[in-house]
């Protein structure tokens, strides 16, 4: 196996005690968080005291001021562990960096100590029912009324949504410039107007907490606008390599932790008298399974290399994003196929991370708008 050199002891001492936090924290009760369709917001709280949560943030705002590598353990941990209703990434990873990087001095101060210590839980708004690849579509609009946007429509499909005390929204204050009419808002949950809709049921990732969003007339200070008025959509492309290697991160920590399941549940379940391990196409199948994850952890790691010096561009995170989802998809289905009827039983972790995983090719930009970002660089 090709060794990873990226992480210090000081990233493997961190990725110990992340580890620790979600075995005693997380792990004996996501059970009944599937069942709940959130997980508890202690969590958030407790997260935030261990240190796990936004650990990039400039010291002056109650931060680590840590590199992307103590992000990547968690993602990566969480992954293992197939916690996929932990949405702390989202938060840490694809939230915080808006405020930090496009927020006032004002904003910073007031909301990122709350993000790094668990008080406030986030997310981002950007799909609706009618909009989703196809952003520049979004309907909802903000419009400015002395002080006050006033803003109307509607979101969904949000992770984080349903405990969430804090959400970017983006809407449209120039619906007729198009993307350079959109702009991107800090909304409480608090705010008169705001109503979070049903929690929706989903096919996988039972524990998050995925819901709809409504503003009606809802008023914000015209401070609550993040950055300059029509830059939203800049700041999303801008943003959206970090969210994208994210998912390709937990991609292959998923498709890991499957291989290995898979490895210690073929060598003891036993068929013709045999374990089902020694049947040749059993080891075909985990050869070809290693190999491949072999290939992307060496791509991720040189992505993440690249990421850590500000050099990972928009084709390549979109070929990073496309290609591991596709592989953990792959790969947790041969894992299925291997466990045969038990891989059905949602008990089995495999079950569950196969069902986890399809939506990996959906969110974050589909797979066939990476392709098309890809096409774009190239044609
Ligand atoms: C569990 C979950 C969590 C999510 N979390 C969030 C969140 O936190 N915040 C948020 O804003 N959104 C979130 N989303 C929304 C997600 O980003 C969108 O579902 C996704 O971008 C696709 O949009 P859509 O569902 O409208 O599909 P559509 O855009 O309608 O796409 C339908 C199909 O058409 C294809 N297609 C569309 N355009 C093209 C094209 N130009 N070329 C080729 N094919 C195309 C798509 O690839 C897809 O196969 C989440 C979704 C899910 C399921």
């Amino acid at each position: 196996m090709i060794p990873r050199t990226l992480f210090s002891s000081d990233h493997e001492l961190f990725r110990d005690s992340v580890r620790k936090f979600l075995e005693q924290e997380a792990v004996p009760y996501h059970q009944r968080w599937e069942k709940d369709g959130h997980v508890d917001r202690a969590l958030w709280n407790k997260a935030g005291e261990a240190g796990m949560l936004c650990s990039h943030i400039p010291e002056a705002y109650g931060g680590m001021a840590a590199d992307f590598l103590y992000s990547t353990v968690v993602i990566e941990e969480i992954g293992r562990l197939g916690l996929t209703g932990i949405g702390f990434s989202l938060h840490s990873d694809i939230v915080a960096p808006y405020i930090l990087h496009y927020g006032s001095e004002a904003q910073k101060q007031h909301y990122l100590p709350k993000l790094v210590s668990g008080e406030m839980v986030t997310a981002i708004a950007m799909t609706e029912p009618g909009a989703g690849s196809d952003l520049q579509g979004v309907k909802t609009t903000a419009v400015l009324d002395g002080d006050e946007y006033v803003i109307n429509g509607s979101k969904t499909f949000i992770t984080n949504d349903w405990l969430a005390d804090l959400v970017i929204v983006v809407a449209k204050t120039d619906p007729k410039a198009g993307a350079k009419g959109t702009s991107l808002f800090l909304v409480e949950a608090n705010t008169p107007g705001f109503s979070k809709g049903k929690r929706l049921e989903k096919v996988g990732m039972k524990a998050q907490d995925t819901s709809e969003l409504f503003f009606q007339d809802v008023r914000v200070p015209k401070e609550n606008l993040l950055g300059q008025p029509g830059m939203g959509f800049a700041y999303l492309m801008q943003e959206l390599p970090q969210e994208r290697l994210t998912v390709g991160i937990g991609a292959l920590a998923s498709a890991e932790a499957a291989l290995q399941w898979t490895l210690d549940y073929t060598r003891e379940r036993k068929a013709f008298s045999k374990a089902v391990a020694d049947f040749q196409n059993t080891r075909f199948k985990l050869a070809e399974m290693a190999t491949e994850i072999q290939v992307g952890r060496v791509f991720i790691d040189r992505c993440l290399a690249l990421h850590l010096q500000g050099k990972l561009d928009v084709p390549t995170a979109a070929m990073l994003k496309y290609w591991s989802t596709d592989l953990q998809c792959r790969v947790l289905d041969e894992c299925v196929q291997l466990h045969g009827g038990y891989g059905y039983m949602w008990e089995y972790p495999v079950a569950r991370a196969w069902a986890d995983a399809r939506v990996q090719r959906i969110y974050a930009g589909t797979n066939e708008i990476m392709k098309e970002i890809i096409a774009r660089s190239l044609v």
